[in-house]
């Protein structure tokens, strides 16, 4: 792929904020920023918040926040439409100006029976152009109880194509294209418009987003060039489909990008996993952001629809979890565990984090698991006990008791030792020992290594856990 030699690479991610930011769009930001990033260019964030229906200031925090999270950072930006309006309406005045645009007085009901006309013949429901000059031609008299929109002057002969970054090359015939309206009868520009306007002051060099917006294309690209600008590159990347195929919605789960953070995902993962969603690098599956930005290039992008994979994700979390320190993970679990209702001083958090992690896929995994150290410890109810602790094994229970009272130190090794010792002498098998201890001393059947959980949870709770026990 080449990054068009003529102009500096500046990609832009666009979302509207009317909800969170959803794993599509993410992914569109990611695609984006990779592309500004490998090829050294800048990425530019811009809010799309012209619907006054729909957009909120939440949702634009939560867009930037999904953002500062995926530590997807702009260069530019955030710019907000709706504080470019004044632009807009400058750039409609200078068409109407040049005939690019032209006042429609069509009302609504007359535009609906032209469509009506239309279907009626079996052709495509459009404008008739009414209002659209022509060399020669004479208008109709303005009326004056009607407030007019703007309609672009669109090309009616040839077609407009583009060569698809992704979807290669895409031609529309113009005479599909509407005069589209580019004001309303109060002034303010439509979504197209304050697209195009943006892409150009943006100098916008390569649009990355997704396919719904494909029959927008060829309408903007008129626009542009009737300004007089150098349309952008496109490449329209397939929706993520879920597990069955289906449009990815709420039904499969999670889909705010914030819910991952929330579920114990890594933001490392995150990238790793929607990067691959849609794109690839030969069979490499897992890699790191800097190798992402050094491997991205658009001609890889898939022209299917991805599907989303949570045991996938699952995986790739997991070993990026791995991937991290003992001590990073303390400190990105510490306040997990805090909301769990335990208390992350109260156990060595970076070696507990060193024997979670094996056996962990997320953070929140990890929480859970930390709280057998560091929660409120409950003892094993009614039930448990009798299961568990026959006389047999209070028996061994309390030969470990005591031995484990005149062990020196208080060390993993040291109580494998222990346990293997007496293990042998009585001539018994492991279970029959580790599992009486478990419930013993963590209220639960299963845990990880009984020696390192022994050796974590510290001599003196131990050794008082037992003697409760055994009393
Ligand atoms: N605001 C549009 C959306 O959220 C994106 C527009 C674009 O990328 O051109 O779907």
């Amino acid at each position: 792929m080449t990054a068009t030699a003529s102009r500096p690479v500046r990609t832009r991610f666009a979302p509207s904020p009317t909800g969170y930011l959803h794993l599509g769009g993410a992914r569109t930001a990611l695609f984006s920023w990779a592309f500004a990033r490998h090829y050294g260019g800048s990425f530019v964030l811009r809010i799309e918040d012209t619907d006054l229906e729909r957009s909120t200031p939440e949702a634009v925090q939560a867009i930037l926040d999904g953002m500062q999270w995926l530590d997807l950072s702009a260069d530019e930006g955030p710019y907000y439409q709706m504080q470019r309006m004044s632009r807009y309406r400058e750039v409609i005045a200078d068409m109407l100006a040049k005939g690019t645009a032209y006042y429609c007085y069509s009302t609504p009901a007359e535009v609906e029976a032209m469509r009506e006309k239309a279907r009626a013949i079996g052709a495509k429901p459009r404008y008739d152009g009414t209002w659209r000059p022509e060399p020669g031609k004479t208008l109709p008299p303005v009326p004056d109880s009607i407030q007019p929109v703007v309609r672009f002057r669109s090309p009616q002969i040839g077609v407009t194509a583009w060569d698809d970054l992704v979807k290669g090359p895409i031609s529309f015939d113009n005479q599909e294209l509407d005069d589209l309206v580019i004001a309303r009868p109060d002034g303010t520009p439509t979504y197209n418009f304050c697209v195009v306007v943006d892409d150009w002051d943006m100098q916008i060099s390569h649009v990355i987003r997704g396919d719904d917006h494909v029959n927008n294309t060829p309408r903007q690209i008129n626009i542009l060039r009737a300004l007089g600008a150098e349309p952008p590159c496109y490449g329209h990347v397939p929706m993520i489909l879920g597990p069955d195929g289906e449009k990815l919605s709420k039904r499969h789960g999670a889909v705010s990008v914030m819910e991952y953070d929330r579920l114990g995902y890594l933001p490392e993962a995150m990238i790793n996993y929607l990067a691959r969603l849609g794109w690839s690098h030969g069979n490499d599956e897992l890699f790191t952001r800097e190798q992402f930005v050094s491997w991205f290039d658009p001609a890889h992008l898939s022209r299917s629809a991805a599907q989303w994979d949570p045991k996938k994700l699952n995986w790739v979390n997991a070993h990026a979890l791995r991937q991290l320190s003992p001590q990073d993970l303390a400190e990105r679990v510490a306040p997990r565990i805090q909301r769990r209702g335990g208390s992350p001083g109260n156990a060595d958090l970076v070696a507990v984090m060193e024997l979670l992690r094996e056996r962990s896929e997320t953070l929140e995994d990890l929480a859970e698991g930390a709280l057998l150290f560091c929660g409120p410890y409950t003892p094993a109810d009614t039930a448990l006990r009798t299961e568990v602790l026959d006389e047999t094994a209070l028996g061994l229970l309390r030969q470990f008791h005591t031995q484990a009272q005149a062990l020196p130190g208080w060390t993993e090794a040291g109580l494998d030792n222990l346990i293997k010792s007496i293990l042998k002498t009585e001539g018994v098998k492991m279970p029959k020992l580790a599992i009486p201890l478990r419930v013993a001393v963590t209220g639960q059947k299963h845990t990880p290594s009984i020696s390192a959980v022994l050796s974590l949870l510290g001599r003196n709770a131990v050794l008082q856990r037992l003697a409760d026990t055994l009393a």
